[in-house]
């Protein structure tokens, strides 16, 4: 991981994808990325869509949910999606204390190593409220040092679904999504919190096949971007992984409570 990630940052000084300014091609192919769960009240619907009509996802999970629900954490990666980070209390990083930082981005990594049982190393991260990059911009710099620190790729998105706002109207979300989508495709955010996304994920896939799109992942585009393979978390039975997981060291800057209403932002 240390290697490629490295070549990615001999061409980047901060590798990323689908960051506001960034000029890609997509190929006419589509990313679904989901925030902000695991929830065992949508969670396993939207994998059941996912598996259903064999589309593979990109999940960035809040740590101290993933803990509350390891079992989902499993079956993300067992269905060969891939996960990603979204800090452990959903913090808008640029707020935070570069102590502080280091704990939210750690804390989640170690998370999902204690529930897998081993250390696989997340490569993804997927700011919350889209911060540096969608609000305050002055936090940048020290943004970007702390995904070099901690060898993260941030993950933006090129379509914004919405979908959080549109509680019971899952055809919005379609209809959002299919004129938004630009033809050539994207990275589409989506939340698998929510239960209208739920109910709009199977349109939304059927709107974007009839439209010619394909599904790719994120770490493909990746890849195509800094022609290095961005390894991380993602089903594959048969590879072996490093056999220490980190040990949980939980900030005590939060509570559950926060995440009720995931206080500062929804994306
Ligand atoms: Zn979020």
């Amino acid at each position: 991981m240390d290697e490629t990630w490295a070549a990615a940052v001999a061409q980047d000084v901060s590798p990323s994808l689908a960051v506001p300014g960034e000029t890609i091609e997509f190929g006419h192919r589509i990313a679904l990325t989901f925030d902000d769960g695991p929830d065992p009240a949508t969670t396993p619907a939207i994998l059941d869509v996912l598996r259903d009509y064999h589309v593979k996802g990109t999940f960035f999970v809040i740590g101290a949910r993933a803990e509350q629900h390891p079992e989902l954490i499993d079956r993300i990666v067992s269905e060969g999606h891939t996960l990603g980070n979204h800090t452990y209390y959903h913090r808008d990083l640029t707020k935070l204390t570069p102590e502080l930082v280091s704990r939210e981005l750690q804390d989640t990594q170690a998370v999902i190593d204690e529930v897998l049982g081993e250390h696989s190393q997340i490569t993804l991260f997927r700011p919350p409220c889209g911060a540096p990059y969608i609000t305050q911009m002055e936090g940048l710099p020290v943004f970007q040092e702390a995904m070099r620190e901690q060898r993260l790729y941030p993950v933006m998105w090129t379509i914004d679904s919405r979908d959080w706002a549109l509680e019971n109207q899952p055809e919005s979300i379609v209809d959002n999504l299919a004129q938004s989508t630009p033809e050539g495709g994207g990275v589409v955010l989506l939340h698998d919190t929510q239960p209208q996304t739920v109910e709009a994920l199977p349109k939304v896939i059927e709107r974007y096949s009839a439209a010619g799109l394909k599904f790719t992942g994120v770490r493909d585009l990746l890849a195509e971007k800094y022609g290095v393979d961005p390894n991380g978390i993602e089903a594959d039975p048969d590879a072996t992984r490093p056999s220490t997981p980190l040990q949980p060291e939980v900030s005590d800057n939060n509570h559950l409570s926060d995440l009720n209403s995931l206080a500062e932002c929804l994306s």
